[in-house]
């Protein structure tokens, strides 16, 4: 349920509306708007009459139903768009944002570098990998804790935000002590405990769809963060499993402007996973920007060829910087800015 308050409905209404709906068994969500505040009231509704007993309370302008299955993260309760913001990062605004670095962590040099040139090119954060979801266990696993001390130099050395993936709940918090962005990825995408224990962190997450889940089932993992009490959740589209071979993934790209119809969260894209080969990266990533993206997640590595995994995907520093070029000439065709 969604209890709209009226435009002048005074701190003492919006709070003992707060009780009531705490007391019906339900959890309050408190946003406040430009002009009005209105109260989610989320959890299970079995029993009957709740519209009815909220409706007359004082200050209270109208109660409606929440029609979709994901209620936080619906814009049925959220018209403004949610803003994410964390260092050098802002996602969900006017200015398309760019994170950019490698698939993985391998060493300081090679992190360092990237960091500075993806910035001198104008990406607004670095990603590296240094836990590594991997399809084979004989693949590298990346760095671990090493690989996230030399993301928090890379910061140190260029005021980067830092976006990287935590792969089991308890790597939370050592992973958020030194990241601004925890990733969720694509395969731990309904890791209910994971999704949780993001949820109770301050960090925002980068929360990627699963390459079989579907809208729903993405909005509704979104929720789990939302629910656990963690407001700043970026979406990311990294493409899909389809019957198609010729490229790793298929990457949707309507599901932007979708998830921007069907929730306040912001929709970033990922056109290296998505697409799985360098020269395809550039022109999808401009088409992202085209189709609204908020913001970008690319792979970038100073030396693709020699890239311990997703190398072929990669981006070298000039292909990364003629990309920037491109995407900033469409981000100001659709009025946007990078
Ligand atoms: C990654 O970002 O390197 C990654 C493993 O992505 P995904 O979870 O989308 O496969
Ligand atoms: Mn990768």
């Amino acid at each position: 349920m969604i209890v709209v308050m009226r435009p002048g409905a005074t701190q003492a209404e919006i709070e003992h509306m707060i009780q009531r709906v705490e007391s019906l068994g339900l959890k309050a969500h408190v946003i406040v708007g430009t002009e009005r505040t209105v109260i989610a009231a989320v959890g299970e509704e079995r029993r009957g009459r709740i519209k009815e007993s909220l409706e007359g309370g004082a200050g209270v302008d109208k109660v409606l139903p929440i029609l979709a299955p994901y209620k936080m993260a619906s814009s049925e309760i959220k018209k403004d768009r949610t803003l994410v913001r964390t260092g050098s990062l802002a996602v969900g605004g006017l200015s398309v944002a760019v994170i950019a670095g490698p698939c993985s962590v391998e060493s300081e040099e090679q992190i360092i570098s990237t960091a500075q040139a993806v910035k001198a090119a104008g990406a607004t954060a670095l990603r590296g990998g240094a836990f590594k979801p991997r399809t084979s266990p004989y693949s590298f696993q990346g760095m671990k804790e090493d690989g996230l001390k030399l993301l928090a130099a890379a910061r140190q050395e260029t005021g980067l935000a830092i976006v990287t993936e935590v792969m089991a709940t308890e790597h939370v918090a050592l992973v958020a002590k030194y990241a601004d962005v925890l990733q969720i990825g694509a395969r731990n995408m309904q890791n209910y405990q994971l999704l949780e224990a993001v949820g109770k962190v301050p960090n925002p997450v980068l929360l990627k769809r699963g390459p079989s889940a579907t809208m729903d089932e993405f909005l509704l993992a979104a929720e789990y963060i939302l629910n656990a009490g963690n407001p700043n959740v970026i979406l990311c589209e990294r493409g899909i499993r389809t019957f198609e071979s010729h490229t790793r993934f298929t990457l949707p790209l309507a599901s932007v402007i979708y998830l921007h119809e069907k929730t306040h969260l912001p929709v970033v894209v990922d056109p290296s996973h998505g697409t799985g080969h360098t020269y395809l990266v550039p022109k999808m990533a401009a088409a992202s920007i085209a189709a609204g993206a908020d913001g970008l997640i690319l792979e970038v590595h100073p030396n693709p060829e020699k890239a311990m995994s997703d190398g072929y995907q990669s981006l070298s520093f000039p292909q990364f910087e003629e990309t920037m070029q491109q995407c900033r000439r469409i981000a100001l065709a659709v009025d946007r800015s990078l």
